[in-house]
């Protein structure tokens, strides 16, 4: 039985760079540019043994106007409708942004089964936003680097359960 899983978090996370790891493909637009990956993208994913269908989505906004912050969230809703577990990203070498905290109260709402990424943790680069990013209530991150390809055994094993 096949799973799908969507990647969230506000834009500049890493969703895309993760997703395209996942994918093995250069399928999703990685940008420094916030909200570069505008639409919604789909792949069949693979990590070691494990494959699932993924959702790379543009960030949520607070915004609820059709202005691009609006378009970008009603796109993770539509992401979220579809999949089985969220994997939210933080980038935690930026710290927990209001944004994150936003999109996680969000979350918990919504009761779809959540894992939590602190990406951009290679070396101790991210320890600042990991610490932090227990205050979410999302349970203990896994600490990830989409980038670098750190954390993948982690996240196989979170993920397993919902095959
Ligand atoms: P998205 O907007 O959430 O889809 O983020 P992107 O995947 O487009 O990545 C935004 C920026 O973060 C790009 O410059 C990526 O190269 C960078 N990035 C992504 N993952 C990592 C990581 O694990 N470590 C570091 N240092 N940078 C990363
Ligand atoms: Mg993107």
């Amino acid at each position: 039985m096949s799973f799908t899983v969507a990647i969230i978090g506000r834009p500049n996370v890493g969703k895309s760079t993760l997703f395209n790891r996942l994918v093995g493909k250069k399928l999703a637009l990685v940008d420094d540019t916030p909200g570069v990956t505008r639409d919604r993208r789909e792949g069949d994913a693979r990590i070691g043994s494990l494959k699932f269908k993924i959702i790379d989505t543009a960030g949520l906004e607070e915004s609820f106007d059709d202005s691009l912050e609006g378009r970008m969230r009603r796109q993770t809703e539509i992401a979220l409708d579809e999949a089985d577990v969220a994997l939210m990203l933080i980038d935690a070498r930026a710290g927990v942004t209001p944004l994150d905290k936003h999109f996680a109260n969000w979350l918990r709402k919504i009761k779809i089964p959540v894992i939590l990424l602190a990406n951009k943790c290679e070396g101790k680069s991210g320890e600042p936003g990991l610490y932090e990013s227990f205050a979410l209530g999302l349970g203990e991150p896994i600490q990830l680097s989409a980038e670098h390809g750190e954390g993948m055994g982690e996240l196989f094993d979170a993920l397993l359960p919902f095959e």
